[in-house]
């Protein structure tokens, strides 16, 4: 059969996987442990043989939405968590030791940038780039560098990474190399295609979309040979050695931290997911319009959306995202409008954190998520004290940019 496209495969997955009755979604599976006819084969799934034992470690209905996150980003095996920032968090805390050094994108979300600090108290050296340029992230190389860590489009400064460059760099020295692809979403481009060794999803912005679920996901691409890897533990290394990685980041991610995805948040993720495509076409079109309505504003007096000409790496976001920008965009608007008072009149857009929501949600930057970082941080990661960040939902795109003019008036 030749392959389907990216929906058809995703709505048709949990119907032709092994599911009860024909139902055409995975079932909810609460329980929390599961039982054995066969000791044998209770050991063996102990042992590594695929299967369920205790909920913590997944279920049938969490390994149905890992099924399909691999398909989306063309991976070779997914573990979701509870949220994106504990799939992170398993990557960095199972992956890295006390010594070893990660090269780390500055132009990050705020609560990565939190666990990045996380790291280094724990004794990881850490060095910040400016990764839009490769140059920056092979200057900061040194023996015990061992990972390197970006996000495919950056939340919220809307930065590209040199993704690709990087990529090849990282394979020619052999280092792992992480993309955090939750703002840009497999359907405009897979992580893996940019040379990652590892993708990271929150499932709780445009892959579950609708605001009701938190998950986050790690998918390996099956391109790292981990057998040179120091870090696998003993019991991990057997097996394909393309998965060890995977292997131990699921085994003692889930074990030792525990941020499991639940089965009810799964089946609502996977539900949402379903539409993503659908979902993500139209919040990058109304985000594209309203970028450009914007930019002609005169109480605007910067927008940073990749989709705009004048954006730093808009040729290479075309390239990269298939010529569609992602629905994130920073926005400044001029001294004179006080920030606070035009949010307070806005009718349409949320004032809301979060992103990726089906819903158009606006969040002033400096004062919230990037506040416990301080003025100096905000500096290096370009959030001025008016930055506001507006994840575009699916309205309909008139509505967005009326509501925008009633309440710059
Ligand atoms: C939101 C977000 C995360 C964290 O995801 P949660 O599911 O909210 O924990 C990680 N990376 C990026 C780029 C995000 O936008």
């Amino acid at each position: 059969m030749a392959k389907n496209g990216f929906t058809t495969t995703i709505l048709h997955s949990d119907r032709r996987s092994t599911v009860e009755h024909g139902a055409i979604h995975k079932p909810m599976h609460p329980s929390s442990q599961y039982a054995f006819a066969d000791a044998r084969e209770l050991v063996a799934v102990f042992q590594g043989k695929p299967g369920f034992t205790y909920a913590r470690q997944g279920t049938p209905t969490t390994s149905a939405l890992e099924s399909k996150i691999t398909q989306m980003e063309g991976g070779a095996g997914t573990v979701t968590f509870a949220t994106g920032m504990a799939a992170l968090a398993a990557t960095f805390f199972t992956l890295l030791k006390a010594g070893d050094h990660l090269i780390s994108s500055q132009h990050i979300f705020g609560n990565t940038n939190s666990l990045v600090g996380t790291l280094v108290g724990l004794g990881v050296e850490v060095t910040l780039v400016d990764a839009t340029n490769v140059q920056n992230v092979i200057d900061a190389w040194r023996p015990e560098t061992r990972m390197v860590f970006t996000e495919t489009l950056a939340n919220p400064g809307t930065q590209v990474a040199d993704l690709m460059a990087i990529g090849d760099w990282c394979k020619e020295k052999g280092l792992v190399y992480v993309v955090d692809n939750t703002l840009v979403t497999p359907w405009l481009c897979q992580g893996i295609g940019m040379g990652a060794s590892l993708v990271i999803n929150s499932l709780s912005k445009h892959i579950g979309g609708h605001g009701n679920a938190l998950g986050g996901a790690v998918t390996d691409s099956g391109l790292y040979d981990w057998s040179g890897y120091d870090n696998i533990a003993e019991p991990y290394r057997s097996g394909k050695p393309t998965s060890w990685g995977l292997t131990q980041i699921k085994k003692k991610g889930l074990r030792d931290m525990g941020g499991t995805l639940s089965s009810e948040a799964a089946h609502r993720i996977s539900v949402g997911a379903e539409t993503l495509a659908l979902r993500m076409d139209r919040a990058c079109s109304n985000a594209l319009a309203l970028a450009h309505f914007l930019s002609e504003h005169p109480k605007v007096a910067k927008i940073h959306y990749p989709g705009l000409a004048d954006h730093p790496q808009h040729e290479r976001a075309a390239g990269f995202f298939g010529n569609r920008f992602g629905a994130l965009m920073g926005i400044e608007l001029v001294d004179e409008v006080d920030l606070f008072d035009f949010l307070n009149r806005l009718k349409v857009l949320i004032l809301a954190t979060h992103l990726g929501d089906n819903r158009t949600l606006v969040l002033p930057m400096a004062h919230t998520i990037y506040y416990e970082m301080g003025a100096e941080r905000r500096a290096l990661m370009g959030i001025s004290d008016n930055f506001l960040r507006v994840s575009i939902g699916i309205e309909d795109t008139q509505d967005l940019i009326d509501d925008f003019v009633q309440a710059l008036e």
